[in-house]
């Protein structure tokens, strides 16, 4: 530890004078280093860190990114605040009754890598669960693979609890992930934003959104809840949770019946369209109204408008796809874009999550070993039951799986049921209240890295900016030091600085002019991404052709009706936070203690049926557990959902204890959304939503 930071090109060296009474004095020299945001935002902002005296005084956004815009969001701001607080770990924690017990990190890591090396010694690797996520981002980050690729195998979550439905998705179709860049969002006529909601939690294409509104785009948002962005929009429809895949079939018989099609495009580069026809024939606007709460004539209208308005770009959040049908739903979207001659086009395609950058670097993880994997959403439950052999020593890394997993009283106890949990944090997380050992993390700040996010095609050489915190450690170095103890130090390249391993990563862009001297003090935008994909309209699917959505898929709602619970519960971020991190700042925000109950929100006119009072106390119970709450009436939410923002802590404010930990239909995905609930209070014994022919209040 100690090392020096990484000598930077400061890219403004200056020396500030202040007036004292009645002398001037010279502060101290400051200088700006260049790095991005390690949170795992859409933004993928680039930051220029002020750094004076050995420490970090302030974060702010490059002003001349094209992306950044010099603007960044509140949470970098916490995040700064944080890497300073008194509150972050410094020094490595040993669980010692029912306190801890402060340790060196020759004896955490001593610890550590003995009872890895034990349990494969008496139980075998599998018994060894690694559980990482992306609560901190870096290509240095990743290089925990390399190490367990060759200790292993062991057991490894699989898929993932945010978006790996659409990802599955847009593969089937196109054969890849690639998502237009938000420059091409001028071109488009009609912006047709489903499920997403970037004024809260992706900023930076807002500016871009605006540009195409400016220039006489039509703007409609799909979202069951009347977030930001929907207030900002020519039109707001809000369908019922879960139905999205029955309006997107619907919006493709309607385009189909009014004769809306795009033979050219569907002729030459589009496989499967019959069957898609007949799927989506199941489904008429008619039916669509039941399933969706959407009238028929208003999804018709859409339907017509946005193949009518082309080029059309519509832009996928991840809601829709948190649910059963996530993929079906995808694909559904995908197809109706390409029915309607919307793909390959600028100005048009199904925005989703772009993987151009990241999968340009030379993969560092070497030979991958034959791990087992457990689908994550269904950690909690399977975790408890696996056996031959069951798993004795857990690892978390940049995550938080007490409180990020669905079904949280399961998923609890399957982190309880591990013999010695390790956990790798900057603070006491829920997650780490459940270990035996905590090691304390370095910031984004102490070292260097490359970043790259999955909405532009950007990538950034983060400088380090000042010294490591005396007790804090990178995940690398914490890898390396277990890699040395279990005799793979040079299997791993544990001898290897942060900078040899960026330049391997960054090799495959050397014919491009990039790599980390050439990226020094600037982001760039990876110069063969494209900024219409699929333009030449080969795609990488095995056909070369793109593949539609068939049969075998069902638009209903995904929980059967079921009286008891007729709400739906929807748990997307606040702009305040990521996932969970920075919670604290929403409960303030929304009025409540940090460490109370968190807000639900209910539609108004629900409310009002139910008198439910504005910051009246209530239960949220689904069929997993119960969660007490204050009321918060929202005008425009759909009448059957309730929203409670993701990232509480257990046991206070985390929702989770109502989710399921179901899968989605492809990519093993986490099927949060299907989560029925119902309210209870003692004076609101049979809350439910209003149904057709009710009195309006
Ligand atoms: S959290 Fe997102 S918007 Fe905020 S600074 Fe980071 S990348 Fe930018």
């Amino acid at each position: 530890m100690g090392r020096a930071p990484t000598p930077t090109r400061p890219l403004v060296e200056r020396n500030r004078r202040s007036h004292d009474g009645g002398r001037c004095r010279v502060r101290e020299s400051t200088r700006l280093v260049h790095t991005a945001c390690p949170m795992n935002c859409w933004d993928g902002c680039a930051w220029l860190v002020e750094v004076a005296g050995g420490q970090v005084r302030a974060v702010s956004g490059v002003p001349d990114h094209e992306i950044t815009r010099g603007f960044l969001c509140p949470k970098a701001q916490y995040y700064l605040e944080r890497h300073r607080s008194p509150r972050r770990l410094r020094t490595p924690l040993r669980r010692s009754g029912s306190g801890w017990r402060e340790i060196s990190w020759d004896a955490a890591l001593d610890e550590l890598a003995g009872r890895i090396g034990k349990a494969r010694q008496e139980t075998g690797s599998e018994s060894i669960l690694s559980y990482t996520d992306a609560g901190s981002l870096g290509l240095l980050k990743g290089l925990d693979r390399r190490f367990w690729n060759l200790f292993g195998p062991i057991t490894v979550p699989a898929g993932s609890l945010c978006w790996s439905a659409g990802l599955a998705a847009q593969e089937a179709d196109f054969g890849a992930n690639l998502a237009h860049d938000p420059t091409d969002h001028a071109n488009s006529r009609f912006l047709l934003i489903w499920g997403r909601n970037p004024l809260d939690t992706n900023v930076h294409l807002w500016p871009f959104v605006q540009k195409a509104q400016e220039g006489g785009a039509r703007v409609v948002v799909i979202d069951p809840v009347a977030t930001r962005t929907a207030a900002q929009a020519d039109l707001h429809l809000a369908p019922r949770p879960g139905s999205d895949l029955a309006l997107a079939l619907a919006m493709g018989q309607a385009v189909i019946e009014a004769g809306m099609v795009s033979e050219d495009f569907l002729g030459a580069r589009v496989r499967g369209f019959e069957d898609y026809r007949r799927l989506c024939d199941g489904y008429p606007p008619e039916r669509a109204e039941a399933l969706t709460g959407l009238r028929a004539t208003v999804i018709r209208e859409l339907a017509q408008e946005y193949a009518r308005r082309a080029p059309a770009a519509i832009l996928l959040g991840y809601g829709l796809q948190r649910h059963p049908a996530g993929g079906a739903t995808v694909r559904a979207i995908d197809a109706l874009a390409a029915i309607t001659g919307n793909i390959g086009v600028p100005g048009g395609g199904v925005a989703y999550a772009t993987g151009f950058v990241t999968s340009s670097f030379a993969d560092l993880g070497g030979r991958p070993a034959p791990h087992r994997g457990v689908p994550r959403a269904k950690l909690g439950p399977m975790l408890r039951e696996l056996d031959d052999p069951r798993i004795s020593v857990g690892i978390v890394a940049r995550a938080n799986p007490a409180a990020q997993l669905p079904r949280t009283a399961a998923a609890m106890e399957a982190l309880l049921s591990i013999d010695f949990l390790a956990v790798v944090d900057f603070e006491l997380t829920d997650t780490a209240e459940l270990a035996d050992l905590v090691l304390p993390a370095s910031t984004s700040f102490e070292g260097e890295d490359v970043y790259a996010c999955a909405w532009h095609n950007y990538l950034t050489y983060g400088e380090q900016a000042v010294e490591p915190a005396p007790g804090c450690r990178s995940d690398l170095e914490i890898y390396a030091g277990l890699a040395d103890r279990l005799g793979l130090g040079d299997g791993f390249g544990s001898r290897r600085s942060p900078r040899d391993w960026i330049e391997e990563a960054l090799r495959p862009l050397a014919a491009w002019g990039l790599g980390p001297d050439s990226l020094r003090g600037r982001s760039a935008r990876h110069p063969a991404a494209p900024l219409v994909p699929w333009q030449d309209g080969r795609f990488l699917t095995a056909s070369g052709k793109m593949e539609l959505i068939g049969p075998g898929y069902s638009p209903l709602p995904d929980c059967p009706a079921d009286t008891r619970f007729p709400f739906r519960l929807i748990t997307p971020q606040h702009r305040l936070s990521i996932h969970s991190q920075f919670y604290d700042r929403v409960q303030t925000a929304l009025g409540q203690q940090p460490e109370g109950a968190p807000v639900v929100l209910v539609n108004d006119r629900v409310a009002r049926q139910l008198a439910l009072r504005p910051g009246a106390g209530i239960s949220v119970v689904s069929p997993w557990g119960r969660l007490a709450c204050r009321i918060k009436p929202m005008r425009g939410l759909n009448p059957e959902a309730l929203v409670i923002y993701s990232g509480g802590r257990v046991g206070q404010s985390c929702a989770n204890i109502l989710t399921p930990d179901r899968l989605t239909d492809i990519g093993l995905g986490a099927a949060y959304y299907d989560c029925p609930c119902r309210l209870e209070a003692e004076d609101v014994a049979a809350a439910r939503p209003p149904l057709p022919g009710d009195a309006t209040p």
